[in-house]
């Protein structure tokens, strides 16, 4: 489902929801796997693919959960998490995103190898300063706490992020919003918050509108990831409006993973209609084989939204994105038509 379809790939792009872990190239796995002698199930591109790629609504969650497996233990040292970081950005420059933010979790993405986490965000440091300059693009940094790992994890990540806020722009709490309740998660998330990062937080996209609901009373975020789920309840709605809260969408992520039952019944367009500030985003481009040019297709081809109404969408990433300033300034400006 990679789309390089030049009608959508010459539109200069903005992604505001990509994780690092689900953006690793099959064949860097492999490449990595020979280097450390680790256990694939496949040392060829197509036959890996079949165990790393999620490519039907319906593969089953074991299946996933064993190819996060291979990514973890694919992450064994800085140099690599570089590499892995060096090449997403290459892959997001092929499509013309200019405005880019990507998040990872440390204490997940680092855990497999006992990496240190300072080294490790070096190495994407490295990666990040020098694609900027290649592909005159904005780079920006979002530390994930993965609520599975529980509330010590939060604290652990908070911390670290609060201690490099030169670098990490924001917080985003992900994973299992149906499994683990938000109650733990408050205090360090509203920590990170009195520290001057930003936060987001997925909710609202296995969750009905009422977990939306409830995560902008207890957090106060500036962003969700997904939220698709706030349609079904014209009070969420009202409320995201009224609070400017971006919904970071991701369509064909949202199919894949039965949150919506077909991609025609995605409500991407609908928030849009209703004045949601929603933005057009991938997820994990390598897992669910996507990306954002793909996703643009989605929404104008499947979803029906007018190639104007994908440049407000742009606009709001920007609007929303935690990029400095004056930096996402400089490249909205040079590369980007205003949008109404
Ligand atoms: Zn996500």
């Amino acid at each position: 489902m990679k789309n390089f379809d030049p009608k959508y790939n010459d539109i200069p792009k903005t992604e505001i929801h990509c994780h690092l872990e689900g953006a690793i190239r099959t064949q860097t796995i492999i490449d990595v796997a020979r280097e450390y002698n680790l256990n694939l199930p496949a040392y060829e591109v197509a036959e890996l693919d079949k165990h790393v790629k999620v490519l039907d609504q319906m593969r089953d969650l074991q299946a996933v959960l064993k190819a996060f497996d291979i990514f973890q233990n694919s992450i064994t040292s800085p140099a690599v998490v570089e590499r892995i970081a060096w090449e997403l950005f290459e892959d997001s420059a092929r499509q013309n995103i200019k405005l880019f933010e990507v998040r990872f979790s440390p204490d997940w993405a680092f855990h497999g190898h006992n990496l240190d986490w300072d080294e490790s965000l070096e190495g994407i440091l490295r990666a990040k300063e020098r694609a900027e300059k290649q592909f005159d693009m904005a780079i920006g940094l979002i530390a994930i706490t993965s609520r599975g790992m529980g509330a010590d994890s939060c604290i652990r990540t908070v911390d670290w992020a609060i201690r490099n806020r030169q670098h990490i722009h924001a917080v985003d709490l992900a994973d299992g919003e149906l499994l683990y309740p938000m109650g733990d998660f408050v205090k360090p998330i509203l920590k990170a918050k009195d520290a001057g990062l930003k936060v987001t937080i997925h909710s609202g996209e296995d969750t009905p509108a009422s977990a939306v609901w409830d995560t902008v009373h207890a957090f106060q975020p500036d962003r969700i990831g997904h939220g698709i789920h706030s349609i079904e309840d014209m009070k969420v709605v009202d409320l995201l409006r009224e609070r400017g809260i971006t919904l970071e969408v991701n369509p064909w992520s949202n199919y894949l993973t039965n949150s919506v039952p077909a991609i025609e019944a995605h409500p991407l367009k609908k928030l849009f209609d209703l004045g949601v500030r929603v933005t057009i985003n991938s997820d994990d481009p390598e897992v669910l084989e996507t990306n954002v040019n793909n996703e643009y297709r989605i929404a104008r081809e499947i979803l029906g939204m007018s190639m104007d109404e994908i440049a407000v969408c742009n606009r709001f990433a920007f609007e929303a994105s935690f990029i400095e300033s004056a930096a996402k300034q400089k490249i909205w400006d040079k590369y980007f038509t205003p949008a109404s």
